[in-house]
């Protein structure tokens, strides 16, 4: 990306073995994430592009010295961050606070919207997947890298439990997959607020009991009617836009938790005086989706979850700006890459 609204497909330097514990993946499965979409309204322009795709299934190729577990010709999934898997974080399941960690796609790294893509730190990022490269599950497995774990995370943080009352803010492919997690981890109630009439009916197959269209303090009152006056136990904010994080805080009921997972686009906190009076827990932030795989893997593999339904366009390496420009536009809910 070399500007807001400006994606090109070039040739580069092809990824290559940097530090001996990393691997070089063929990516076969990519996609452009919500998130992609930041820079895409807001970019300045940079003389050298930035890389992007930080979502991706692959072959490794090639693994460096010190690379102890994963081995070439492994189908892995690849996590939007990376990490070591042996520190005090990693170790206790935050890998995304990772000491040695980073995300994919920054300035000055490889990532994930291209062929091939150099992962640090291997054996604590990939993740082997038991089937072949080309096969169906691939969508849903590709969520794992990202979205699905995102959902789930939310969820975890927002305490959603048997028989509570879980709403979800924003109907995106992670607002999707929060509806998924929500009614895995046994949600009585899900009331998804959103207002794509295409992903509203997903949801509603996902498992939502309740749909919002209303927004700001109308959602907020819509959601008490819809919950005996009192809120749900537990929202999943999936936006980031402050409004939306104000809505969350807004539909949560005393002593009820927030799991946020949209990435901010502001400083502040915002609806800290109701979140106070109101006893209510206020979390989340990048999901260890690294660590939520070996959890979510066999419900995916067993057709328990779809979560592969949120990628409902696919396209080439030549289509990724076309792909970007569909997202934005609200055409597709989520892209497929396949290089
Ligand atoms: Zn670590």
């Amino acid at each position: 990306m070399y500007a807001a609204g400006d994606v090109r497909v070039e040739d580069v330097l092809d990824a290559a073995i940097v530090e001996p514990t990393d691997a070089i993946l063929r990516v076969t499965r990519a996609c452009i994430c919500g998130s992609d979409l930041h820079p895409y309204h807001q970019m300045e322009r940079s003389e050298t592009g930035r890389p992007m795709g930080h979502e991706a299934i692959g072959v490794v190729e090639d693994v460096g010295a010190g690379v102890r577990s994963i081995k070439q010709g492994d189908l892995v999934v690849m996590p939007f961050a990376f990490s070591d898997g042996t520190c005090a974080f990693c170790r206790e399941g935050l890998h995304t606070a990772c000491v040695h960690g980073g995300f994919f796609d920054g300035y000055g790294t490889s990532a994930a919207q291209a062929e091939a893509v150099r992962v640090p730190y291997a054996d604590g990022t990939l993740y082997p997947l038991p089937v072949g490269e080309e096969d169906a599950l691939m969508p849903s497995l590709l969520t794992l890298s990202d979205v699905m774990g995102t959902g789930h995370h939310a969820a975890v943080v927002a305490k959603v439990g048997p028989g509570k009352r879980a709403a979800v803010v924003g109907n995106g492919a992670v607002g999707l997959c929060g509806v998924i997690a929500a009614k895995r981890l046994g949600a009585e109630q899900i009331v998804i607020l959103g207002r794509h009439e295409d992903r509203i009916a997903l949801a509603r197959e996902f498992g939502a009991t309740d749909v919002v269209f209303e927004r700001g303090e109308q959602a907020i009152e819509r959601v008490r009617e819809l919950t005996g006056g009192e809120g749900v136990h537990s929202v999943l904010e999936c936006v980031g836009y402050a409004q939306a994080v104000e809505t969350a805080i807004g539909i949560a009921r005393p002593g009820g938790a927030v799991g946020r997972v949209g990435v901010p686009q502001d400083d502040s906190l915002p609806a800290s005086l109701p979140a106070f009076f109101g006893n209510i827990t206020v979390g989340g932030g990048p999901a260890p989706v690294r660590a939520y795989i070996q959890e979510l893997l066999p419900d995916v593999l067993e057709g328990r979850i779809q979560p592969g339904r949120v990628l409902d366009r696919t396209v080439g390496l030549d289509g990724v700006p076309d792909g970007y420009r569909a997202m934005d536009d609200r055409e597709a809910i989520k892209v497929m890459v396949t290089p």
